[in-house]
């Protein structure tokens, strides 16, 4: 089979001064697509900032003869996200991908939690992928294609310790795509999600250094770029790290119907085991599917 390019592509990377969204970019670029580079420089919880790390990523692609522009702005700006697609559009005059990877932490069990670090962790994270979708969605539709990638987390999939701000943003970047998925379906855009384990200054206090070592961006972002090609699937959450790839889902169990009439907590909590039995659980396309399984059920099916 034919290797996947993106010749006459424009791609958006948002966060891709460093890390995974730095690796994003390149391979992207190496593969034809012309880049805007996006990133406000900062550090992990998001302070500071400046568009040298954006800057250096551009000179990085032009050094391997790819095309790319460099982008300062925050994710959560409406004016530099405005400028972001304009400068794209005016450079290039389309944009087909769009790679949602800029990301902050502001780690904190819930009870240090001050809700100024929540809010700011959800607007990064959610907001900022929100608004660069919403910039480009109208580009997409009128092109009849479209690529985009959220970045998730197993912590918004899975949950973990102190991370109850990222892990809302998180899942709610999944809830966003399970919608976009079907409204972009029949303009050819697809909308998939990648939740990745990898060593960038993110995660490296967490693991030993021969762990990261294993655990490159390299070994993602085959993935994201997948995701990003014409070939792409829509409304996935590819799990991946260290080169391992997998998928995500959320199955419901078949569960019981225990009628209408006088139903009571006792006939729930003695139900409990036949609610949770995974036997038949099931993943769905959409909300109405799941409604129409409480239809089925209410016809004695
Ligand atoms: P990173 O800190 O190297 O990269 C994040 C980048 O986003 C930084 O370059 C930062 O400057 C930029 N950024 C932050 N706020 C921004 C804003 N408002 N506007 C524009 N740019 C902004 O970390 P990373 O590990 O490469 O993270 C990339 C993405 O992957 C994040 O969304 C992160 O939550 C997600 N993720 C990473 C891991 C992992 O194991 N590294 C795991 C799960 C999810």
């Amino acid at each position: 089979m034919a290797d996947i390019r993106f010749d006459g592509k424009v791609a958006i990377v948002t966060g891709a001064g460093g890390g995974l969204g730095r690796q994003h970019a390149l391979e992207l670029a190496r593969r034809g697509a012309k880049v805007v580079v996006n990133d406000l420089g900062g550090s992990v919880d998001g302070s500071g900032g400046g568009s040298d790390a954006a800057n250096k990523v551009v000179d990085e692609i032009k050094a391997l003869g790819g095309e790319a522009i460099a982008n300062g702005s925050s994710v959560t700006d409406d004016a530099g996200v405005a400028r972001m697609v304009k400068d794209a559009m005016d450079a290039w005059g389309r944009i087909d991908i769009l790679v949602a990877n800029a990301g902050v932490l502001r780690d904190k069990t819930f009870s240090k939690m001050e809700i100024p670090d929540f809010a700011f962790v959800v607007d990064v994270h959610l907001m900022g992928t929100v608004k660069p979708a919403k910039a480009v969605w109208e580009i997409m539709r009128n092109q009849n294609y479209g690529r985009i990638v959220v970045t998730t987390s197993s912590t918004g999939l899975y949950g973990n310790f102190g991370q109850s701000n990222y892990g809302a943003a998180k899942l709610g970047l999944v809830g966003f795509m399970n919608s976009l998925k079907l409204e972009g379906q029949k303009n050819n855009i697809h909308v998939n999600a990648i939740s990745p384990v990898a060593a960038t200054r993110m995660t490296e206090n967490l693991m030993p250094p021969e762990i990261l070592e294993r655990l490159k961006p390299e070994f993602v972002t085959p993935g994201v770029v997948f995701l990003c090609s014409e070939e792409a699937p829509t409304g996935v959450v590819l799990t991946a790290g260290a080169g391992a790839f997998a998928c995500a889902r959320i199955v419901e169990t078949e569960g019981v119907y225990l009628g209408a009439g006088g139903l009571s907590v006792e006939e729930v909590r003695d139900s409990w085991s036949k609610i949770v039995d995974p036997e038949g659980q099931k993943a769905y396309n959409a909300g109405g599917e799941q409604t129409q399984k409480f239809f089925r059920k209410m016809q004695g099916g």
